[in-house]
């Protein structure tokens, strides 16, 4: 099967259709992935997380997997409905809320919501006929840069206090969510969530409180080291089997986003300038960090990239497009002598890339040309880009 992790494009094509600076997002590699987590995780609901990349292609490809969705803001919502997406399949899991956010979301349809603290349970409980409560809880993960439970979560001892909160507030109890933090490096956090819900689970049941669904978050990572693909099968049986030990009567649910995301794009952009500057080459590309590239200062990513062409190689130095001074993607990147013109190719540039780009110094972003590597010949959507 065809898609981003296997097969290599013609790079220079696409910019000669397309322009430059472009992201080449793939519908196969997003089916690719959704199937493959699903594979690994057999019985679990996915709800896309929206957030890393909310784009057209992502969801129609995911629509077509009978794909759930988890949405966080009012934008997100707009999105769903623009495509008609039924609000059951939905899950918002923002746990910090307007109180117009919540009923924006009830407007369209979507019930499920997340809380970590009484203030935000007694914002829900104004809908409370509505409303079907997850309540977060905390898991801290020092491994990852993007340690979610900081922010969010209450800390299990907290759960039951606030579990028996909404039920004093008339709250229906739907289940318990936890966000391990983004790109984990083992499933070892995830096990020691999902042991620790499990037991929270059934202290609760002895307080006749019933929980029905556990939501074991996201941070399923993908390689960026080499681009290619994760075992992702491997990745979770540790997951699966934690799973085992949690009540038969608990459904669960995950909210993967870059996993899904990641693979499915790559970013092309050319090279504008050239300069020597203290002994080193210096190329100035037209795509940088305040654009595709702005997950390396967001995300914490370093995406593979490389050049499409051979010769003698000198460590050199990236830079984006803007006049600033942290504009600047690579140093010390081995590459052969570059010319204007010569393309630049990132990996794995799905997730947390396009979703965070600014219009800083007025320059454009990276337009995204949609193609479905599976569907012959290489089908790419032109509305897109007209
Ligand atoms: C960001 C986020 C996700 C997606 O996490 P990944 O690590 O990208 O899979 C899922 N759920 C919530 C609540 C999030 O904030």
């Amino acid at each position: 099967m065809n898609n981003l992790l296997n097969t290599e494009l013609d790079y220079q094509d696409l910019v000669s259709k397309f322009g430059s600076p472009l992201l080449v997002l793939d519908k196969a590699t997003v089916r690719h992935q959704y199937q493959a987590l699903k594979a690994a995780l057999p019985g679990v609901t996915l709800h896309y997380a929206l957030k890393p990349l909310p784009h057209d292609a992502v969801i129609d490809a995911l629509e077509e997997e009978g794909a759930c969705f988890d949405l966080a803001s009012n934008g997100e919502v707009d999105l769903m409905k623009a495509h008609g997406i039924d609000p059951a399949k939905c899950i918002h899991t923002h746990p910090i809320k307007k109180i117009s956010d919540i009923a924006y979301a009830l407007n369209y349809g979507c019930k499920v919501f997340v809380a970590d603290n009484e203030c935000e349970l007694e914002k829900l409980a104004q809908f409370r006929d509505q409303v079907k409560l997850l309540v977060r809880v905390s898991f801290p993960n020092p491994e990852t840069k993007v340690d979610l439970s900081k922010k969010f979560g209450a800390l299990p001892e907290e759960v039951l206090p606030l579990l028996n909160k909404a039920a004093s507030l008339g709250l229906e109890i739907y289940g318990l969510s936890f966000h391990v933090g983004s790109q984990v490096k083992s499933a070892k956090r995830h096990v020691e969530a999902i042991t620790a819900c499990s037991q929270i689970i059934r202290e609760a049941r002895e307080q006749n409180i019933q929980i029905k669904v556990l939501d074991i978050g996201g941070g399923f990572p993908v390689d960026y080291e080499t681009a290619s693909e994760t075992n992702i099968k491997e990745f979770c049986k540790p997951i699966v089997e934690a799973l085992a030990g949690v009540s038969e009567d608990v459904r669960i649910i995950a909210e993967p986003g870059r996993f899904i995301a990641a693979p499915a794009m790559i970013g092309i952009c050319s090279v504008t300038g050239k300069s020597t500057r203290f002994g080193k080459p210096w190329y100035y590309l037209d795509d940088g960090v305040y654009c595709s590239y702005s997950g390396q200062i967001f995300d914490h990513v370093v995406y593979p990239k490389f050049a499409q062409k051979l010769g003698a190689i000198n460590y050199s130095v990236l830079a984006g497009p803007t006049c600033d001074s942290i504009d600047i993607i690579a140093e010390d990147i081995p590459l052969p002598e570059l010319d204007i013109g010569d393309l630049i190719v990132g990996k794995m540039m799905g997730a947390y890339t396009i979703a965070t780009a600014t219009d800083f110094n007025f320059i454009p972003r990276a337009q995204i040309v949609e193609i479905d590597l599976e569907r012959e010949p290489l089908c790419i959507n032109l509305e897109m880009v007209a």
